[in-house]
Order: C-alpha cells, then structure tokens, then sequence
C-alpha cells in the first residue's frame, strides 16, 4: 500500500519539510574545521526542537542523534559524536529527519570542509545532479524506475563530463515518505524505466542517491550503524522529500524563497 496524500497533508509535509531545509541550512554553514559531528548534531536538535517539530532520527531503532554525518568514507548513517572533529579537506554528508504534526520531512547534503579536493567537490556535484535528475523524471501516469533510470543516466553522464567513473552505491536508495518516515516503495538509484509502481499524484518519495570515488560496495561497521566504502573511497549523499502534484513534483524539503 503506497500513500496518498491530499493537497491539505502535502502542505502539512511541506511545513516538516521547512524545519529540514533550515536545519540544513544552519548545519551546512556550522560545518568548518574544528567543528566536531556532535556540535552539528546538537545544533540540528536544536533547530527541529525549536520549531515544534521532534528529531525523527532520534531513537529511530536506537539511533542515538539527530542526524546521520558520514564523514569521508562513511557513505551513510555515520553517528555524530565529540571525537569526529572536521578537518580541512573533509567532505561531510549531513541527513536529517523531522516530524511535525504527524508528517515527515527526510533530506541531506554534502558539504566541503575548508578546502577540498576538487574530484570530491566534483563527487558531490555528480550526486547532487543525479538527485535533480531523478526529481525531473517524476510524471504522474509515469513509473517508479524512471526516476531510478533518471538518476543512473545522470550519474554516466556527470561521469562523461568529469573524465572519471563513480560507483552508484545498490545497498539503499529512496523510500516513499509521509506518516513515517520509511515507508513503500523503495527506490533504487540505477535500472531500466517503466517497472514498478505507476506514480500518482499524492505520493512522497524521498530521492537521495550515494555515489562513491571507487567500489560501489559499502559495509556496517560495528557499531550498528555506520556504513563505509569497503575501499575507502569518498562518499556522497544528497536528498530531498518531494511529492507528486498536478503541476509537477513538489520539492518539500527544498529552502524557501
Ligand atoms: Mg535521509
Ligand atoms: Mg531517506
């Protein structure tokens, strides 16, 4: 069962999707050398708190915080805390989740720390575009795996662009989204167009596609949570909670203007 929301519970969800976007906002300009992950994290309670919403990472299946930071390698849920302080040169993604009144909003970026190499700032653009690319092939009457189509083609071509491949990590993708924060369907981030579910307007899908600088592959480390490139290599992330209107996709986590 997918979903559907009424033009009243989009804006409710556009209203969550406002205190990610700001939270985002303050962690991305918080982010310099020397900051540690668990300042950004308290930073990020702070603002969803202060908003009337409630962190919806905190105490997700015992996830400590209130954002995910993945650092370098770490491709996802990377546990913000005191002995991760940023350095120049690091590349950090950032995912954060709230509730406000029932509704969800999911989104994250990639933010440069100091001065980064040029082929991660390249990584994160590469994702960050895929992620557009993904949004721009949602139609109504369309299906599911053309936004997965959407973003892999994105991806080979950011690839043709910058002279260098990137590995399209399998191990997760997107996810519907609403009165929970993970719910059907899943969303893989490569594949051919025109499977899966026919998309309506009503539905919310969170589009967030990890690339990597090498192997594709990722594993958990022990701590239950944080998954890495098995390679080492340097991840990125980029998301955004977006529904499906009559005029187009909606992007509900995008900043206001
Ligand atoms: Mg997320
Ligand atoms: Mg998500």
């Amino acid at each position: 069962m997918i979903e559907i929301k009424t033009r009243t519970e989009l804006e409710a969800m556009r209203a969550a999707g406002l205190v990610v976007a700001r939270t985002l906002a303050l962690l991305a300009d918080a982010v310099r050398p020397g900051v540690s992950t668990a300042q950004l994290d308290e930073l990020a309670e702070q603002s969803i708190r202060d908003a009337g919403a409630v962190p919806s990472f905190k105490g997700y299946h015992g996830f400590p915080a209130s954002i995910c930071a993945s650092v370098n390698e770490q491709v996802v849920h990377g546990i913000p805390n005191h002995g991760q302080v940023l350095v120049d040169g690091d590349l950090i993604s950032i995912d954060c989740g709230a509730i406000l009144d029932g509704w969800h909003g999911d989104a994250a970026v990639t933010v440069a720390v100091g001065s980064v190499d040029p082929i991660d700032l390249a990584l994160s653009e590469a994702t960050r575009r895929s992620m557009l690319a993904g949004i721009d092939a949602i139609r109504p009457g369309g299906r599911l795996t053309d936004i997965s189509h959407a973003v892999e083609t994105a991806t080979r071509e950011a690839e043709r662009d910058h002279g260098r491949r990137y590995g399209i990590v399998k191990d997760y993708g997107g996810h519907g989204i609403g009165r929970a924060m993970h719910m059907e369907p899943f969303l893989p981030n490569y594949g051919k167009p025109g499977r899966g579910t026919r998309l309506r307007v009503g539905m919310a899908l969170a589009i967030e596609p990890m690339l990597t600088l090498g192997s594709p592959r990722t594993q958990e480390l022990s701590d239950g949570w944080t998954v890495v490139t098995t390679d080492g290599s340097r991840a990125a992330h980029w998301e955004h909670t977006v529904a499906i209107t009559d005029d187009g996709p909606w992007v509900l986590t995008a900043p206001p203007d």
